[in-house]
């Protein structure tokens, strides 16, 4: 496969010269953890410093699942960064000056977030406001100040060298493992930063596609489709066989998402959702490079295409060369 696994998953290690401090900034929603923060965490352990987890609040009570979750993953320090505008969800212009903050009260040499949705929002504003650069989408750690990041989508590693006194960088959630539980607290210290200047952005409201599927990049098991399945109504051919897997998300090509057959919220690539699931399997997908930017990390990729000549098939674990409406429904009764 191209140059995808040569960085994935960097080994945990440490180097002669270390981080000072590094700031992780917490995600979280509905008083949960986000997993996408706990595989941040990992690539700012590999940085070698203390760990402050900054947690983004309207205040220290309301934070207290957070910092417990957090306890669990042994940083240094936490820090609640509390602001009255986070009763409602952490909108990127509120949250980023209380980094910001956070950092310079702290002395941080590191700034690490998730390059989730939301961590790509926060981060770039985080590094304006220091006046500094971003180091973003980071699927390894050379050094304390040297990093590889994709580019091209995905075509090529680039290794970049930050030579500002913060470090702010975002990381690929699938190329680090997940910080693992301890399974005691560890009893950090838990200070506040509280900043309450008003702001001209307020959180108005979210339109949520509700599923009772896993999240698209947090399932094990991914069905995609493209285009060639040609209405919303096929798609139900592969929403029966990701029930018959047990727990499969459905995913689709940005063709699948323009022409209307799968919400926005589906897409995988480029400009969709990056995803390494255990096993996907993409059934008429030509695979364009911008659509395995976003895939070609999973450990096991099945192609399904009539095509013998779709380039897909050159990432692909297991090929089949097959109309898809026969192909996928006789998988599912077998299954
Ligand atoms: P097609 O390329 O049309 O492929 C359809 C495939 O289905 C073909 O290979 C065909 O052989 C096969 N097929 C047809 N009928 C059947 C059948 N009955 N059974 C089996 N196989 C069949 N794309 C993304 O997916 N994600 C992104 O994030 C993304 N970002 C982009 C960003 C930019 C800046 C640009 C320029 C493009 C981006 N694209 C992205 C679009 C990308 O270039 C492709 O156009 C898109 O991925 C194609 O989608 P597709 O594979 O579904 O469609």
């Amino acid at each position: 496969r191209p140059l995808t696994a040569v960085a994935a998953r960097s080994a945990a290690r440490t180097f002669a010269s270390a981080a000072g401090t590094t700031l992780v900034v917490v995600e979280h929603k509905n008083g949960a953890l986000l997993p996408a923060t706990l595989h941040a965490l990992t690539a700012a352990k590999q940085l070698g410093g203390s760990i402050t987890a900054v947690i983004p609040a309207a205040d220290t009570a309301s934070a207290t699942p957070i910092v417990d979750a957090m306890q669990q993953h042994a940083p240094s320090a936490i820090l609640v960064a509390t602001h009255s505008a986070l009763a409602k969800p952490a909108v990127a212009e509120i949250v980023a000056p209380l980094v910001a903050k956070a950092a310079e009260t702290s002395g941080a040499t590191h700034i690490v977030a998730a390059h989730s949705s939301w961590g790509k929002n926060v981060i770039p504003r985080v590094a304006a406001l220091l006046d500094v650069s971003a180091v973003s989408d980071a699927v390894a750690i050379v050094a304390e100040d040297t990093f590889t990041r994709p580019i091209f989508a995905g075509n090529a590693l680039a290794t970049v060298k930050a030579t500002d006194k913060v470090k702010v960088v975002t990381v690929r959630p699938t190329a680090f493992e997940p910080s693992v539980a301890t399974g005691t607290p560890a009893g950090a210290p838990v200070s506040e930063v509280a900043a309450d200047a008003a702001t001209a952005t307020e959180f108005v409201k979210e339109d949520i596609v509700k599923s009772d599927r896993p999240e698209l990049d947090a399932a094990k098991i991914v069905v995609a489709g493209g285009r060639a399945l040609k209405s919303a109504e096929n798609f139900q051919i592969l929403y029966d066989l990701a029930d018959k897997l047990g727990n499969a998300a459905v995913g689709a090509s940005r063709a699948a998402v323009d022409a209307g057959y799968a919400d926005n919220s589906l897409q995988i690539g480029q400009t969709g959702k990056v995803i390494a699931p255990q096993l996907y399997i993409g059934a008429g997908i030509s695979g364009a490079i911008q659509h395995l930017a976003g895939m070609k990390d999973s450990k096991v990729i099945v192609a399904i295409n009539k095509d013998p000549e779709a380039p897909i098939f050159a990432v692909a674990d297991y090929g089949l060369e097959a109309d898809l409406f026969e192909a996928v429904p006789e998988m599912t009764q077998k299954l």
